[in-house]
This record gives structure tokens, C-alpha cells and sequence, in this order.
């Protein structure tokens, strides 16, 4: 997703206290700006950032990090932010593929993505975010008992993640393919493409990935 330029958005987010600046500088240490210490989730690739908005607001009791690349796109996510001022919900502006240098071992209880790009080439498959590589990334910030979260409408994504697990050090549970038929459904929060897409008459797939 990304919008037409948006003026004055970078500029609203390089001022922004609740986007962290400069992120690897708080590599190891990222739970100290937020005022209580409790379990940090992220969601990578947030969007517009409804689904971690609203998490944020049923739970106050886990810190929430929403990373988004574009800043035209980042920018709706704070305006919302802006508003409601919850203490656990911060974001990042940087490309995934770095997140390593931000988050250190460990730093990370739950990761969700949503609806992630599909890089429908196969020259492109290591963008995807549930690629090897992306896996790799993962394991090492993830705590070991921390879990990734994965929905999409998009088939061939779904089944290119299902085959790129089983060569990482994760595993596949929770698998459907029919999410909102399905018995965990109850308490799913909708991202904005989820809500998107439904209404078209896609299924929703879902998977959550554990250490092996
Ligand atoms: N998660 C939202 C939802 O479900 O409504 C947005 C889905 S949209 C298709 C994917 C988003 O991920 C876009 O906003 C895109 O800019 C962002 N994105 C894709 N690759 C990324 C990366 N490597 N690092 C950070 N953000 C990324």
C-alpha cells in the first residue's frame, strides 16, 4: 500500500514522540520508552495501522510497535495516535529487512503480519515477509516461546509460507483457511485490507508459526 505523497508527512513523523527516531539506537532497550514494563508485540508491514490501534486499546497491559516502510502511509496510523495518545502504541518508519539492527534477541514476544505484500515474482521471493530470510530475522528476536501470526486472502502467499516454513526452525499451527468460519474466530480484530477483502467474499487464511 502506498498513497499518493502525502505533504508534511515525514516531517510530522521526524517530530512525532510516538514514532521512534533514530530506532537502532535503542537496539536492546526498545521496552524502556514505553512507561510500563510489559510484553512487546509488532506488527510488520502495519499499514494504516488499524489492527495494532486497536490492540493497543483492548490491551493496555502489552506494549505494542507498529513498523510501516512508507511514511505517506505511516501517517494515517499517527493521525489516529494522535488522537487516542496510548501509552503502549508506537511506530517505526524503516523497512523490515533491517529490523535486525533494531530489535535484539529476545526483545520481541509476538509478531503479526497482515496481508503482507505478495512479491508474486519468483525473483522477488526473499521480500516476501514470511520468506527464509525473513525467518531467519525472526528467530532472533523473537523470544523462543513468541509466536508469528500470519493472515492473508492470498493463496499463493499462504501456500508459498506453509512450504518456506518447513525449511526454518519454525513450525506451522493453527492452520485454516477459512478464518472467519472457522472456531478462532472469536476476538479476531480485522485489519483494513482483512475487512477489504472479506466484504469481497475472500476467505481469510491464517497461520500461526512456533519454534520447531
Ligand atoms: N497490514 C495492513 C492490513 O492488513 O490492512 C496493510 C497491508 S498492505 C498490503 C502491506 C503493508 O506492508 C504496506 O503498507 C507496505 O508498505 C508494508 N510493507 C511491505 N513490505 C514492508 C517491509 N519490508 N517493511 C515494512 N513495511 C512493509
Amino acid at each position: 500500500m502506498r498513497l499518493r505523497n502525502v505533504p508534511g508527512s515525514r516531517e510530522d513523523i521526524a517530530e512525532s514522540s510516538f514514532v521512534i527516531q533514530e530506532p537502532e539506537k535503542h537496539k536492546g532497550k526498545i521496552k524502556e520508552l514505553f512507561p510500563g514494563r510489559q510484553p512487546l508485540f509488532i506488527e510488520i508491514g502495519m499499514g494504516k495501522g488499524q489492527f495494532i490501534t486497536t490492540l493497543a486499546r483492548l490491551h493496555p497491559e502489552i506494549n505494542y510497535i507498529g513498523i510501516e516502510k512508507y511514511s505517506s502511509v505511516l501517517v494515517r496510523a499517527l493521525d489516529k495516535q494522535n488522537e487516542l495518545e496510548l501509552p503502549n502504541l508506537k511506530f517505526i518508519r524503516m523497512d523490515a529487512e533491517d529490523i535486525n539492527n533494531v530489535f535484539d534477541e529476545n526483545e520481541v514476544d509476538g509478531i503479526y503480519l497482515n496481508f503482507s505484500d505478495p512479491w508474486p515474482k519468483d525473483r522477488h521471493a526473499k521480500r516476501r515477509l514470511t520468506s527464509r530470510q525473513f525467518f531467519a530475522r525472526y528467530e532472533l528476536l523473537l523470544k523462543p516461546e513468541g509466536k508469528i501470526q500470519f493472515k492473508t486472502d492470498n493463496s499463493s502467499l499462504f501456500d508459498f509460507s506453509l512450504e518456506e516454513v518447513v525449511a526454518t526452525n519454525f513450525k506451522a499451527t493453527e492452520v485454516t483457511y477459512d478464518l472467519h468460519n472457522s472456531e478462532w474466530n472469536e476476538g479476531n480484530v480485522m485489519t483494513e485490507y482483512e475487512e477489504k477483502f472479506s466484504a469481497k467474499g475472500n476467505p481469510i487464511k491464517r497461520v500461526v508459526f512456533i519454534r520447531n
